[in-house]
């Protein structure tokens, strides 16, 4: 049993991830500012006395005491981080020296949530962590992949200078229940604009790629990494199983058994056209492979945004 800091517990990740620790006797103290976060996602857990919830932005200094910190504070969709990208920029590095500093001082072993982003616009297919990436530092997705890749920097940093415990997971699209139904990600959009029969909106051709992960197993990559001493990472996490945009479109219009049609929308600047994971490392470092099949992980997650759509009276 430890003492675990979860920044980001109210998003999508963080939420399962608070989740998990609970049901094995951690004590989480869940972190959060509610930019993109709910109270709806942890409000099981509130009566629960080894779950405490603060309200709190990273930006600042943070001053508890902890034995592990999972840093997932920062909006994940795309909509989200452009929407104030300086906050954005500010979270992953301000927020990351922050974190940092907290870890040294307690002596935690500190995960940072990274992302398939730092490989930009790959020009190497399926991607492995050894791959330095293809990002365009002045885009409008740089605050986003640049801020996380200072953050791998900083820790790699700490971790040289200091001797603080880092763990880098390298997430890959990741999908599944309690991501939010406006979240503006291409698994939450088309699902929801199946359910309420509305046109699915293909960015572009729709022939570019994404590998998408059910959430479980995500944490699943996510524990094994923090629990394991040796490895400092950075570990690819992600489904190996690459998906265009139009055949995502047509299992959710099967799998949902919509009337929708597809409409085809302008692709965003700097939208990656190749996205897969090279899992070899997550293999053979922490045994992991992922175990749900997209059209499992989609009934499951077509599942809750029913029950969502139910419970709002929509
Ligand atoms: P999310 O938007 O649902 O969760 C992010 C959480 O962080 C929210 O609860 C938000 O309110 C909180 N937050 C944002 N800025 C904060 C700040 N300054 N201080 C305190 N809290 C703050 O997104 P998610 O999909 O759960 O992503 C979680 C983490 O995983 C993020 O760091 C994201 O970059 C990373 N990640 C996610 C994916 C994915 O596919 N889901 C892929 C790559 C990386
Ligand atoms: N996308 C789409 N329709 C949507 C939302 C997204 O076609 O309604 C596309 C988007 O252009 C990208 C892919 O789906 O090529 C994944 O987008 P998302 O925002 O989920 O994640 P990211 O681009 O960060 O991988």
């Amino acid at each position: 049993m430890a003492t675990v800091l979860v920044t980001g517990g109210a998003g999508f990740l963080g939420s399962h991830l608070c989740d998990r620790l609970i049901a094995r006797g951690d004590d989480v103290m869940c972190v959060d500012n509610f930019f993109t976060g709910k109270k709806s996602n942890i409000r099981h857990l509130l009566g629960n006395p080894r779950f405490e919830l603060i309200r709190h932005d990273i930006v600042h200094p943070l001053y508890v005491e902890a034995d592990r910190i999972f840093n997932l504070a920062c909006p994940a969709s795309p909509q989200a981080y452009q929407f104030n990208p300086i906050k954005t920029i500010k979270t992953s590095t301000v927020g990351m020296v922050n974190m940092m500093g907290l870890a040294r001082r307690c002596g935690a072993r500190i995960l940072h949530a990274s992302t398939s982003e730092v490989y930009g616009d790959p020009e190497v297919h399926p991607q492995s962590e050894d791959y330095w990436g293809h990002v365009n530092p002045i885009g409008p997705r740089s605050c986003y992949d640049e801020g996380k890749r200072m953050a791998e920097s900083l820790m790699m940093n700490y971790h040289a200078s200091h001797g603080t415990e880092i763990r880098i997971i390298r997430i890959f699209n990741t999908y599944g229940p309690r991501m939010a139904p406006d979240d503006g990600r291409v698994v939450s959009n088309f699902i929801m604009q199946a359910l309420q029969g509305r046109p699915l909106t293909i960015y572009g051709d729709g022939l570019q790629t994404r590998s998408f992960c059910y959430v479980d197993d995500l944490i699943e990559g996510m524990l094994r990494l923090m629990d394991q001493n040796e490895h400092t990472g950075p570990v690819n996490i992600g489904n190996p199983v690459e998906n265009t945009m139009l055949e995502l479109a047509e299992s959710v219009i099967r799998a949902t058994g919509s009337v929708s049609r597809i409409v085809f929308c302008p692709l965003p600047t700097d939208d990656p056209r190749k996205r897969c994971p090279d899992i070899t490392r997550a293999k053979q470092l922490l045994n992991w492979t992922p175990q749900f099949p997209l059209a499992t992980g989609l009934d499951r997650t077509i599942e809750w945004y029913r029950s969502q759509l139910k419970g709002s009276g929509v």
